[in-house]
């Protein structure tokens, strides 16, 4: 076992939840959690002690629902009974219903560029699994006759997918987790928090004292390259270097475009969507990665309701204008040429 693998165990194993200064405004309860592939930290403010621990119990115990209907290899999971249901059609939990069709109508509207039937080309190059192959073009091609969302029939809750055809709900199950996150603290009476699931971070409402939250825009190669200023938005990115790799000189990435069933290769470092909610940002940091700079960029000008930090491999940096005010370049990234696209 790797050691953070190790680590991350011992945690989940443990369930920390630590608490500060109890019933003060600023006062944190947080929990950890090892769920869907990632550490997950889970922080809510002005909470006392007894309240706090027991929210975020019934946190980590929701991100564990999720996880169970939506893993892909886990055979318990709701996803993966209907990835095997043989064409036949699969009655859906409420979690799944929703989840699966603001990601269809997020295919649909990235035109492909999201398309969650593209798991057996995922697979192929073995990133559900860690055993890493480049397939060949004539497997590729006969794998991707099975990739094609518009044929998932989705209606009054039941699922049917064409005989053959595998969902990956990888590219937006945990914006999914963190919307629901910020719905039951919401529902708990919290006003303040933040979750941090991997690559996604989601806040609800501001600091404990008013100010914004600073989250970090990971750089490639390591450390930060920016940080955003945001209240109550989802954060999330995608990036090539997050999971990946090389064989003869070559590198690929875990995000595979639909179009030819290859990892993306273009001149993006990764995508950062910040949004009202965690699953549009979530399938949009894929799709865009998937569309490449011009392509984001045509595609952001026709919505505008959210907005986008991309790095790009060269050191550049483009961000949409609502992130003038709230983004700054930090450390060995300060200096790097920043566009702002309007
Ligand atoms: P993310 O980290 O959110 O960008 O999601 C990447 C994950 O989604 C990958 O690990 C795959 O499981 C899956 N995936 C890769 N490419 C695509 C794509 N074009 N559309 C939908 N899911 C994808
Ligand atoms: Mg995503």
């Amino acid at each position: 076992m790797k050691p953070h693998r190790f680590f991350a165990a011992c945690l989940a194993l443990f369930m920390l939840t630590a608490c500060a200064a109890p019933a003060e405004p600023d006062a944190s309860c947080q929990i950890e959690v090892l769920a869907m592939d990632t550490i997950m930290t889970l922080t809510v403010y002005g909470q006392n002690e007894r309240r706090g621990e027991a929210i975020l119990q019934d946190a980590a115990a929701r991100i564990r629902e999720l996880e169970s209907l939506l893993s892909v290899t886990d055979e318990n999971s709701e996803l993966y009974r209907a990835n095997h249901s043989g064409g036949m059609p699969v009655p859906l939990s409420d979690d799944t219903l929703g989840l699966l069709t603001e990601a269809l109508s997020l295919c649909a509207s990235t035109d492909g560029a999201l398309d969650i039937s593209v798991y057996p080309a995922v697979r192929a190059w073995g990133f559900t699994t860690g055993a890493y192959r480049v397939p060949e073009t004539a497997e590729l091609k006969k794998l991707l006759s099975q990739v094609d969302y518009t044929r998932i029939a989705l209606e009054n809750g039941v699922l049917t997918l064409p005989e053959g055809m595998e969902l990956d709900l990888g590219a937006v199950a945990k914006g999914y987790a963190g919307d629901r996150l910020m719905e039951l603290f919401k529902e708990r009476g919290v006003t303040s928090a933040i979750a941090s699931l991997g690559g996604n971070v989601q806040t609800l409402g501001a600091k404990p004292d008013g100010s914004p939250w600073r989250v970090a825009v990971q750089a490639p190669e390591g450390g930060y390259a920016g940080v955003l200023e945001v209240v109550g938005k989802a954060v999330i990115t995608s990036g090539g270097y997050q999971r990946y790799f090389e064989q003869d000189g070559n590198t690929y990435i875990h995000i595979i475009d639909p179009a030819t069933g290859y990892p993306v290769e273009n001149e993006l470092a990764s995508v950062t969507i910040v949004a009202d909610s965690g699953t549009r940002g979530d399938g949009l940091s894929t799709a865009l990665f998937v569309m490449g700079r011009e392509g984001a960029a045509e595609y952001w000008r026709g919505h505008r309701d959210f907005d986008f930090v991309i790095l790009t491999k060269n050191g550049g940096v483009v961000i949409t204008e609502g992130l003038e005010d709230c983004f700054s370049l930090y450390g060995e990234w300060e200096n790097a040429a920043l566009e702002v696209l309007r």
